[in-house]
């Protein structure tokens, strides 16, 4: 048992995640050296949001380095949903892109649920269409989305035996607290998902062996709720007024408390890039298997 003084081991997104594209790497290496298409990731962004700039510009840029395709679609922020549609058509017909990528949030006049529901689910590399949602809940997991999914590669590179921990989520959103329940209940955790109408939130964290936060809210988690030896992994970007990037969690208290955590750069971040080039070899993959059906 870690005591209130001991210093968390740093789970190290950003290693951990350049492990998982060098794999996608070799794998894509090798279905090359086979004769086998190259992986292609089509990734779309509507408008000018600059965060989204940042992460479509690091996606893409990741895309390359493995060796797959990149194809990128630009539209304006004032693009009718039909069109975005027509495009999702054209991508789920063209056998060169394996895997589509919407950049979330989309502009008010496009209906995300509707452009989500357009993508082929077995190029679904967000891993956020109904159908592969719904494998994710009957424990048949097709492409999960990449968030949780790379959290739980997170977990597992600690070496701790997840089986019989109690996960406490904070966050319900569908594409990280949903989903990361799914995982941790998979991996025979027991889970609270804790949301903003929640009762006395530190209570159920201090409960918790594992705490996963996606909330949203700079430095929100206090160190002094948490259990001695807890597993904490920050799923929250904010941006402080300073231009720094910090966590939902707030890191200084919570690593004195902490068995181990991830820091905020460099912790999930990296991940769900790496686990979205996963997603889109997986994806191919998908597609041969049913091709040759
Ligand atoms: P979201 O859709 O806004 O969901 C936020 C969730 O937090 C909601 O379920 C909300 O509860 C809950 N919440 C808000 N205030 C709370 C409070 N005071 N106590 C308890 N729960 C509270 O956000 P999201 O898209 O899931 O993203 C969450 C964070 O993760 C953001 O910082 C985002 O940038 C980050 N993120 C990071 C990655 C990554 O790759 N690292 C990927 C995705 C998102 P209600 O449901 O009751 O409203």
């Amino acid at each position: 048992m870690t005591d209130q003084t001991t210093t968390a081991r740093l789970i190290d997104g950003k290693a951990i995640a350049a492990q998982v594209v060098e794999e996608v790497r070799e794998a894509v290496a090798q279905r090359n050296a086979q004769g086998l298409p190259l992986p292609g990731l089509a990734v779309v962004c509507v408008g000018d949001d600059p965060a989204s700039a940042v992460y479509v510009r690091n996606k893409r840029r990741t895309t390359e380095s493995t060796g797959m395709k990149s194809f990128s679609y630009d539209l304006p922020a004032d693009c009718p949903e039909k069109t975005l549609l027509a495009l999702i058509d054209e991508l789920n017909a063209n056998a060169e892109v394996h895997g589509i990528l919407v950049q979330l949030p989309l502009p008010a006049q496009i209906n995300a649920e509707r452009v989500i529901e357009r993508i082929d689910p077995k190029k679904d590399v967000d891993g956020f269409h109904p159908y592969n949602i719904g494998r994710l809940v009957l424990k048949m997991p097709t492409l999960r989305p990449c968030t949780p999914y790379g959290c739980m590669r997170l977990l597992r590179e600690t070496g701790e035996d997840l089986v019989g921990k109690h996960a406490v989520i904070v966050g319900q959103s569908n594409i990280v607290g949903r989903p990361m329940a799914l995982e941790l209940l998979m991996a025979r955790c027991t889970i609270t998902v804790c949301h903003s109408k929640t009762y006395d939130l530190p209570k159920l964290i201090g409960q918790a062996d594992i705490v996963v936060a996606g909330i949203g809210k700079p430095r929100f988690v206090e160190g002094g709720w948490l259990k001695s030896g807890a597993i904490v992994l920050d799923v929250g970007i904010n941006r402080l007024a300073d231009g720094k990037l910090c966590g939902d969690v707030d890191f200084e208290t919570a690593s004195r408390r902490a068995s181990w955590i991830t820091p905020v750069p460099g912790g999930v971040g990296p991940m769900t890039i790496a686990t979205l080039l996963a997603n889109t070899l997986e994806a191919a993959r998908w597609q041969e298997t049913t091709h040759q059906e």
